[in-house]
């Protein structure tokens, strides 16, 4: 079982953990929510910020006037009976839960927008059907909900402003944070490198593989996946270790970029790397000289190499490409 996943790695204790029985709300088909009924943590503003947008549908459903039908049920959130005066309200807008299903060791990341269920229902977590869909939970189920307290890269990226460190630039807004299970301690390593992938996959394949963390499967993963689209996800805190460059895991951050063999980068892609690599660089006080590609990466070391990361940053396959794309782009931001 990955309960590895719901530590955080880092013995910290939660800010907040509930463990009961679960159900599903929100959406267009959630009836059980009136046509009107809200959400105790977004107002209908929140719909169109950057930050948030992506939880809701782009319109009201027909009929409907409420921020509950118009969340979009395949997204990761959820409600608890938070006591505001230890979880507060923007605490909570601010911080991801980690929900877990003990059954099958799986857990995914999910943002609070709700306060709920009723007691009476004898439930402590209603999750959207995306969350159970995910975790395999049926309704009256258990789950282990928890939120521990960001780590300032973490909570710089929640909350989009940068705050909690001295770097001038922000980091660049992360749609959403889906934990790997596939992460370990870096026994205090500093972060001293950037290594860029190529997922060779889609962005759905890529994010299910680094959720599983089956000891049968490769167990893989990487702090970021960013998407055709620009759209950049995270999946390991940056201060756990990843498994994405066998042997230069240790003191790396590991950025995959959805593509395949003979793709280039999007330039909404290559807008979001850089942005993202230009604030790493600033926060880990890394050298621009240390971002390789993968099969160049210091002590990467599986045999036969890699193609990797194969035509998204030009179309010769060596270091000198990379380091060229870095100069032209991310110096540049
Ligand atoms: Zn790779």
């Amino acid at each position: 079982m990955q309960t590895n996943s719901i530590n955080g790695g880092s013995g910290t204790p939660p800010t907040f953990q509930v463990t009961g029985k679960m159900s599903t709300f929100g959406g267009p088909d959630d009836h059980g929510m009136s046509p009107t009924e809200g959400l105790a943590l977004f107002e209908p503003v929140d719909a169109s910020d950057p930050r948030y947008s992506y939880l809701f549908l782009p319109a009201p459903p027909p009929g409907t006037s409420g921020l509950g039908r118009r969340l979009d049920p395949s997204k990761f959130y959820l409600a608890c009976r938070w006591v505001y005066s230890e979880t507060p309200r923007d605490f909570l807008r601010n911080n991801l839960a980690t929900i877990l299903n003990p059954q099958n060791g799986r857990s995914v990341s999910a943002r609070p927008v709700d306060w709920g269920p009723n007691p009476d229902t004898n439930r402590v977590a209603d999750l959207s059907p995306g969350v159970a869909g995910a975790l395999g939970l049926n309704t009256d189920d258990f789950v282990t909900v928890s939120i521990y307290q960001s780590s300032p890269a973490l909570s710089a990226a929640v909350a989009g402003d940068g705050h909690g460190s001295s770097n001038p630039r922000p980091k660049p807004a992360i749609k959403e944070f889906i934990g790997s299970p596939n992460h370990s301690s870096r026994n205090g390593a500093n972060i001293e490198m950037v290594v860029l992938h190529c997922t060779e996959a889609t962005l759905q394949g890529t994010l299910a593989e680094f959720q599983n963390g089956d000891p049968s499967g490769r167990q893989v993963s990487a702090h970021y996946v960013i998407d055709r689209n620009g759209d950049i996800y995270q999946m390991v805190r940056d201060s756990d270790r990843a498994n994405h460059c066998r042997g230069a895991n240790q003191n790396s951050i590991g950025i995959e970029h959805v593509g395949l063999p003979n793709d280039t980068l999007t330039n909404l892609q290559a807008k979001s790397s850089a942005t993202l690599i230009a604030w790493l660089l600033e926060q880990y006080d890394i050298p621009a000289n240390a971002v390789y590609g993968h099969d160049f990466a210091p002590d990467y070391n599986l045999p036969g190499g890699t193609s990797c990361p194969d035509k998204l940053f030009g179309p010769v396959h060596s270091q000198a490409t990379i380091a060229t794309w870095v100069n032209n782009n991310v110096l540049t931001t």
